[in-house]
């Protein structure tokens, strides 16, 4: 399957719920923000019908997203299902890894492969600021158990926010110097409500590096290309590597291949624009499958290109928590 401008689109993120343990700063507002009734949600089915249809159309790579997956009681039924559709070589997850100390094992054995556990700081205060309550000692157990159950290779997650957690950055990618972990540095992008503390708060990419080689002396490029979209290097001699997101300073549109579903079953045609295709609405009216799924193709063909973040254009109708990062 490939877009309007010839770019294939084999990754597609779903959103399984807009419901989270956690409550992000950058994420989602303090108050006034309206979840999802639950009828609206896409049902197990629903979820893999249009993963089939995705398939078929040449998705090869799922990422299950939120909210937070894992406060669906379905989230392992889910990853069964998925890994049963032909076509489908890789599932992995997008965690805050709260729930990974139970549900690492049995997701696992019903055909996850890996984790991506968000974590922004090692120290328990500083957590609890950026999650509005949140236990550290929580996800330090789930990585382990995460590791434990194979989910490997290991990602972190680090959204890096000026006045939150910028001056962390060296003791989180020394993570890397005995763990064979990717820790990956995101440039937090600014979202409906949250767009402020966004701006405020954004650390360009090129400012992490420098704080980290001025600890480590400079890093070794193994992959800069961005098709993940991380840039990647390694301090010397870690076990580990360090990736750097930089949607702000270095827009990686033009690698992107990747689509998302809403946990309400839109197709959301690039991140950071409001521009959606119900999926869900037609797959309840009952309309036949092979229009679905042209649907949901001609819908992908429309992917735009370039993001609005420069001309200061901001996604207004939803925040983070209620796309799928
Ligand atoms: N709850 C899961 C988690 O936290 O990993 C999955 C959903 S969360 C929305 C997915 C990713 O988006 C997380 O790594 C989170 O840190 C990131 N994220 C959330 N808001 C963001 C923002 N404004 N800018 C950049 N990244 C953001
Ligand atoms: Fe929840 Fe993830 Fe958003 Fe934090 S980033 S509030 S953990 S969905």
């Amino acid at each position: 399957m490939l877009d309007q401008y010839g770019r294939p689109i084999r990754d597609l993120r779903i959103s399984l719920t807009d419901r989270c343990n956690l409550r992000c700063v950058y994420c989602m507002p303090e108050e006034g923000i309206s979840f999802l009734p639950r009828e609206d949600l896409m049902r197990l089915d629903e979820i893999l019908t249009l993963t089939r249809i995705a398939a078929e159309l040449g998705v090869v790579k799922i990422r299950l997203t939120g909210g937070e997956p894992t406060v669906r009681p379905d989230l392992v039924d889910i990853v069964r299902g998925i890994a049963q559709i032909p076509g489908i070589q890789d599932i992995a997850m997008t965690t805050n890894g709260v729930r990974l100390r139970t549900l690492a094992g049995p997701l696992a054995r019903a055909g996850l492969r890996r984790v991506n556990v968000s974590l922004d700081t090692l120290n328990p205060e500083v957590f609890a600021r950026i999650t509005r309550g949140g236990r550290l000692q929580d996800v330090l157990e789930g990585l382990r158990a995460a590791e434990e159950a194979g989910l490997v290779p290991i990602k972190v997650n680090a959204v890096v926010v000026r006045g939150f957690n910028h001056e962390e950055v060296v003791d989180l990618a020394a993570l890397t110097l005995n763990r064979a972990w990717e820790v990956r540095f995101i440039e937090v992008m600014p979202f409906g409500e949250v767009a402020d503390l966004a701006l405020a708060g954004v650390v360009r990419s090129e400012e992490i590096m420098a704080r980290i080689e001025a600890a480590f002396g400079p890093l070794e490029p193994l992959d800069l290309s961005g098709g993940d979209p991380a840039r990647t290097y390694r301090i010397p001699g870690a076990a580990g590597t360090l990736g750097f997101i930089s949607p702000i300073s270095d827009p990686f549109c033009s690698r992107c291949g990747r689509l998302r579903l809403t946990a309400d079953g839109k197709l959301r045609l690039c991140l950071l624009r409001d521009d959606e295709e119900d999926l869900l609405t037609p797959l309840r009216r009952g309309v036949p499958y092979d229009e679905l799924r042209e649907i949901f193709r001609a819908a992908a063909y429309r992917r735009p290109f370039g993001h609005a973040l420069a001309e200061r254009m901001y996604p207004q109708h939803r925040v983070m928590i209620q796309i799928g990062g």
